[in-house]
This record gives C-alpha cells, sequence and structure tokens, in this order.
C-alpha cells in the first residue's frame, strides 16, 4: 500500500490520503488474508489527480476527489483497477465509473477482493482476472456504495475526511512539488 501525503501536509492535496492508507490496511488487517495472491495485490492512493501516490499503477488505485451534496461537500475517491509497473512491464489501471465517498472506500476495497476470491480462475491473479471481466463487475459490486447520503445525525462522519475531526471543504493552493 502506497500514499502520497495528501491534505496532511500538500498545499494540492483534496483528500486525506495518508488517513485512508490507514484505514484500508487496518481493514486489510481485518480480514486475515492467508491467500499470497491476494496478499500480492497492490493498493495505491493519490490526494489528488496528480497521482504522487501513483494510483495509475495500483491494482487498485484512487485518486482523491470530492462530492458536492447540497450546500456540503463530501470526501470521495475515484477507483481505477488493474494498473501495474513490474519488471518493465507498465500497465494504467482503467477507471471505474464510480465515485466512493472516502470513508466507503474500505468496504469497497473488501468488496473487490472477496469477488476476486470468489470467482477467479485457478491460480488467476488480480489483474488477469480484472483484465478478463472488464469494470462492469467492479462497478455493480460497489453501486450502493457510491450514492451518496443526505447529511443526517448518522451521516455525518461521512462528511468529515478520513484522521479529521472538522467537516470536509475543499482548500486548495499553490503545490509545493515538482507538480
Ligand atoms: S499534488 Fe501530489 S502529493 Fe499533493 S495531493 Fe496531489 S497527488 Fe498527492
Amino acid at each position: 500500500m502506497i500514499s502520497c501525503p495528501g491534505t496532511d501536509s500538500c498545499k494540492m492535496g483534496i483528500t486525506a490520503s495518508m488517513g485512508l492508507n490507514e484505514a484500508i490496511q487496518e481493514r486489510i488487517d481485518s480480514m486475515e488474508i492467508d491467500d499470497p495472491l491476494t496478499r500480492a495485490i497492490q493498493i495505491k492512493m493519490s490526494g489528488c489527480p496528480n497521482g504522487c501516490g501513483q494510483h495509475h499503477i495500483g491494482a487498485i488505485g484512487f485518486y482523491g476527489a470530492s462530492l458536492k451534496i447540497g450546500a456540503r461537500q463530501m470526501p470521495a475517491y475515484i477507483p481505477h483497477i488493474g494498473g501495474r509497473a513490474t519488471a518493465g512491464d507498465v500497465a494504467f489501471g482503467k477507471r471505474l465509473k464510480s465515485r466512493l465517498p472516502a470513508k466507503r472506500v474500505p468496504d469497497a476495497v473488501e468488496r473487490w477482493l472477496r469477488m476476486y476470491e470468489a470467482e477467479r480462475s485457478e491460480g488467476e491473479t488480480f489483474n488477469a482476472f480484472a483484465e478478463r471481466v472488464g469494470n462492469e463487475p467492479f462497478e455493480v459490486e460497489v453501486k450502493e456504495l457510491t450514492l451518496p447520503a443526505e447529511f443526517s445525525l448518522e451521516t455525518m462522519e461521512e462528511f468529515i475526511d478520513w484522521n479529521r475531526s472538522s467537516p470536509y471543504k475543499v482548500e486548495r493552493g499553490e503545490g509545493e512539488c515538482a507538480i
């Protein structure tokens, strides 16, 4: 798992990608995955489309975006599936037609890993599986997660980014990195 600093220290950041990294890691630890092919899946995330977290070459990748719900904003991520960069073999992941609220991304990762384990062929890697089945099954698997919640006491947490305590708002400044 790799992430860029996101809004922890980058003024270009849209989302707290380091917080998401921790949240996904916790979820994966709780899944107690033994399968070596599943454990080999690389997950990468960036706090904005610029891609310093290399989301485009992750088997599962995310970049930070936002969702507008009435007058409020919700942190969100755009997923990519099937990217890689190993031993000169480079391919960008395919972008899904999904925009996931940030707090639901660990649920989406768990669903995709379980789908892969249940439906793959013998010895099929995650990327080979993704190539064979295409984007649609991945989009269908998380469709209900992409529907943004209305603001209420029950959904308030979804309007706060990972590792933050105040309501989410996009605040971008000038970047300090090469981008
Ligand atoms: S500019 Fe780079 S380091 Fe900053 S949030 Fe975007 S992807 Fe991350």
